[in-house]
């Protein structure tokens, strides 16, 4: 059965840029070793993440997206402490994450919450669904007793669209497949209140006629809690219907930042313009000319100097192009672009 998205009333239009973040991200970056030799001593270094900013608004949706390999499940992880980042700075509320000690951050645990992409891989199959989301709770103290647990787990099952009675179920014994246990990795995030969940590709991984019904759940609950989400994707037009602004990725940078409307009808970045050219659009007898751009995406061991994107890009201009950085930079309405041409 298929499902409609229905966007909540205004989540479009919201401008956030003059409300104090909940989330700031400043020139965070990850590099991991290759290693080689007998001595296993590091030879080369993958430049996952270079030099992401963002900030996040509290009750804003930021949709992240960019090819596979761009980064931005990295950037999730790295926001999270999942990975250690190698530099840069990660704020949330005003405290920064990524010198906090180990007991500290336990309290911003329950802050920051992840939903994986595989619901399957991401469930241990040997839990019950009392087990897998009471766990939070347990090692929280969010509940005085088994029944006390056992209860909240209840009440989060409801919330997400699930039953009493699949208290103790194990995550195979889910007759709607991926929906359902996505439904159960929702509630496992929800468990602890939290005020920022990082989506990582929380529809991916699941046919297109039940995607909308997880994002409509996603958009409902956030209204409920006042949520606020980093939307990661690789799909647009998921993107599209659930962010208030949305960043593109190349090769570990942020290329452009906007409101998800201007950047949908108005992309400034040669490959944002790429990427929406592919995207298909509902209507017949609107026709878009689609950009292919030529070659694969660099290998980043070795990205290219200058501007990630030259080596593909169909309007790059030498030597500036292939030389010189493009800082990510504003126009007049708060639309950022990193493009020595834009
Ligand atoms: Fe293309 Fe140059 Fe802009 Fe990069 S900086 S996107 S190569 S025009």
């Amino acid at each position: 059965m298929t499902e409609t998205i229905v966007k909540p009333a205004g989540a479009a239009t919201a401008v956030v840029a003059t409300q104090k973040p909940l989330l700031k991200v400043d020139k965070l970056a990850k590099r991991f070793s290759v290693r080689g030799g007998i001595l296993r001593r590091e030879v080369e270094q993958v430049h996952a993440v270079d030099g992401v900013s963002f900030e996040i608004a509290p009750g804003e949706t930021l949709g992240l997206v960019g090819e596979s390999g761009c980064g931005k499940s990295t950037t999730g992880r790295c926001i999270l402490r999942l990975i250690e980042p190698t530099s840069g700075t990660v704020s949330f509320e005003g405290r920064d994450v990524t010198r906090l000690d180990r007991y500290v951050e336990k309290s911003l645990c329950r802050d920051m919450q992840i939903i994986f992409q595989d619901p399957f891989a991401s469930l241990n199959p040997r839990m019950t669904v009392a087990a897998i989301i009471g766990e939070a709770l347990k090692i929280h103290g969010l509940a005085k007793s088994k029944a006390a647990r056992d209860a909240r787990v209840v009440d989060l099952l409801e919330t997400v669209g699930l039953k009493a009675d699949h208290l103790r179920r194990y995550p195979h014994e889910f007759s709607g497949g991926q929906r359902q246990r996505q439904r159960i990795g929702i509630a496992r995030a929800l468990a602890v209140e939290p005020k920022l969940i990082i989506c990582d590709e929380p529809v991916s991984a699941l046919d297109v006629s039940i995607q909308a019904q997880v994002i409509n759940l996603l958009e409902d609950l956030q209204e409920k809690f006042n949520l606020t989400y980093l939307f990661i994707a690789h799909d647009l037009s998921v993107v599209e219907h659930i962010s208030n602004r949305v960043a593109v990725m190349y090769l570990g940078r942020v290329v452009e930042i906007a409101e998800a409307s201007q950047l949908y009808a108005n992309p400034r970045h040669p490959y944002t313009e790429a990427l929406l050219s592919a995207v298909p659009i509902p209507d017949p007898k609107v026709k878009r000319q689609r950009i292919v751009l030529k070659g694969d995406v660099p290998n980043p061991l070795n990205p290219p100097k200058g501007c990630h994107f030259h080596t593909r890009c169909p309007i790059r201009k030498d030597p500036i192009c292939s030389t010189e950085r493009p800082e990510l930079k504003p126009d007049a309405n708060g639309h950022w672009v990193a493009c020595h041409l834009r």
